[in-house]
């Protein structure tokens, strides 16, 4: 016999990362109530460990022109920034097959201007949201440099300011000589950088951690130790959720559950084809000769972040499925990258070795929209190497579409219904 329902609420989000957070936080403010059921502890998943650069420079999407070439290269060697292990998997290899008839110029300079109009928005609407919530995450205003050690690299890399200025992103070509004047973390043999004073860096942790109280604070509430595992639907809408034995219901539901987002879509007879991208950090005590800003050090692809109190190094992109392990060959690659670039790389013993998976989609877009055929079902997932950088402009998305409003930027090419 079935339960009744335990609590119902305007909206249930499904996942308590800094997306399911984020369209918590602007549901409140819009006078909803809302329940967010999560599986474990807010910000349990890729919203903790990672780099918490705030990227407009990233407007780019992953698939362009010769990626296919550079990644096959790579499978080879399996400490590479990008690694496919290889294996028999029919969804992995649709999601490649899927990713490299992306890889073409003008699906790639379409996949810009999108990335660009989430990427602005939100980092406009980033100090408004902190503003009103009274978080405190460290946010660093102080842009975020790319570094190269190698004159080919840097020359494939120049023409980076001119195409992105039209996107409305800023960028500066930088030679070695202003490097090494701007950044004394560097080492010598820096021959060049591109600097985005309009990027930033925070505290992901803080952030999720803020966003949590903050939504509790507005009436939210957050179901912690929830994963949700069953849905009833009836006719064109979810009716309830289920966690083994409990039930909620509500007249919307948005799934935010990042990378694990497809398997509970199949339970709702939704194709949803996000692949886990696994990226690792190590996070250090800070060094006393710290990089001023965030820095990606681009030949090994190393992302370092410094916090008033940490420094952590964050990279890689592993196609190995759910697997939950830390490996050390991709860890150790880490700190052999950000050696060659840096004075003091993080000594000793790191605090934290992380890995998160990174909820990718194959046209590197988020989905956020109403889902085929369930009516009361929104999808805030695929998020990316972008999560916390699109996390408040996909909280404003989420409440526009619930409360009728017009967007703050186009939805179409963000709907789930690209995916049939
Ligand atoms: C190494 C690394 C570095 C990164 N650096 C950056 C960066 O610098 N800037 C940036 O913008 N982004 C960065 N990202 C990407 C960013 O971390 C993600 O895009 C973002 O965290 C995704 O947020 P999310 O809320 O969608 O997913 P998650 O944070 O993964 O949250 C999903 C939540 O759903 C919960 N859940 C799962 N299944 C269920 C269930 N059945 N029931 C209930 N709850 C469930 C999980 O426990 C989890 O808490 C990085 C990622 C990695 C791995």
């Amino acid at each position: 016999m079935a339960t009744m329902a335990e609590r119902t609420s305007d909206v249930l989000i499904v996942g308590g990362g800094v997306i399911g957070l984020a369209c918590a936080w602007y549901l409140l403010r819009a006078g909803r109530s809302v329940t967010v059921l999560e599986r474990g502890r807010p910000g349990d998943g890729a919203s903790h460990g990672n780099c918490g650069t705030i990227t407009p420079s990233h407007a780019p999407p992953l698939p362009e022109p010769g990626v296919l070439g550079r990644a096959l290269k790579w499978m080879l060697k399996p400490d590479a920034p990008l690694y496919i292990r290889p294996r028999l998997d029919p969804a992995l290899w649709r999601w490649l097959l899927k990713f490299m008839a992306h890889s073409n110029a003008r699906d790639h300079a379409r996949g810009a201007r999108i990335r660009a109009g989430l990427l602005n928005a939100s980092y406009e609407a980033l100090g408004t949201l902190l503003d009103e919530t009274g978080i405190d995450c460290g946010l660093q205003r102080s842009g975020l440099l790319y570094v190269f050690r190698s004159t080919q690299y840097l020359a494939a890399h120049a023409g980076l300011p001119e195409s992105l200025q039209p996107l409305g992103i800023t960028a500066e070509l930088w030679d070695g000589a202003r490097m090494e004047r701007e950044e004394p973390a560097l080492r010598p043999g820096v021959t060049g950088g591109i600097w985005f004073p309009g990027d930033a860096s925070l505290r992901p942790d803080q952030l999720v951690a803020g966003l949590t109280r903050a939504v509790r604070e507005a009436g939210g509430e957050i179901v912690e130790n929830t994963p949700v595992d069953g849905f009833e639907i009836g006719g064109e809408r979810v009716t309830a959720l289920r966690s083994g034995r409990r039930r909620w219901a509500a007249d919307e539901v948005v799934l935010a559950t990042g990378a694990w987002s497809p398997a509970l879509a199949r339970e709702l007879g939704l194709r949803l084809p996000i692949q886990p991208g696994k990226g690792y950090s190590l996070t250090f005590a800070r060094p006393a000769l710290a990089p001023r800003r965030a820095l990606v050090l681009k030949e090994p692809s190393v992302c370092v972040t410094t916090w008033a109190d940490g420094f952590r190094l964050g990279s890689t992109m592993e196609f190995s499925g759910y697997d939950e392990r830390l490996n050390p060959v991709r860890l150790a690659a880490l700190r052999r990258g950000a050696a060659e670039f840096l004075h003091e790389p993080g000594a000793g013993e790191p605090t934290e070795s992380w890995y998160g998976w990174r909820p990718m989609t194959w046209d590197d877009l988020p989905v956020i929209g109403r889902a085929p055929r369930l009516r009361n079902l929104v999808i805030a997932s695929g998020h990316g190497m972008l999560g916390v950088s699109m996390g408040p402009v996909t909280g404003m998305l989420v409440r526009d579409l619930l409360l009728g409003r017009a967007p703050v930027v186009d939805l179409e090419p963000l709907s789930p219904a690209r995916f049939g």
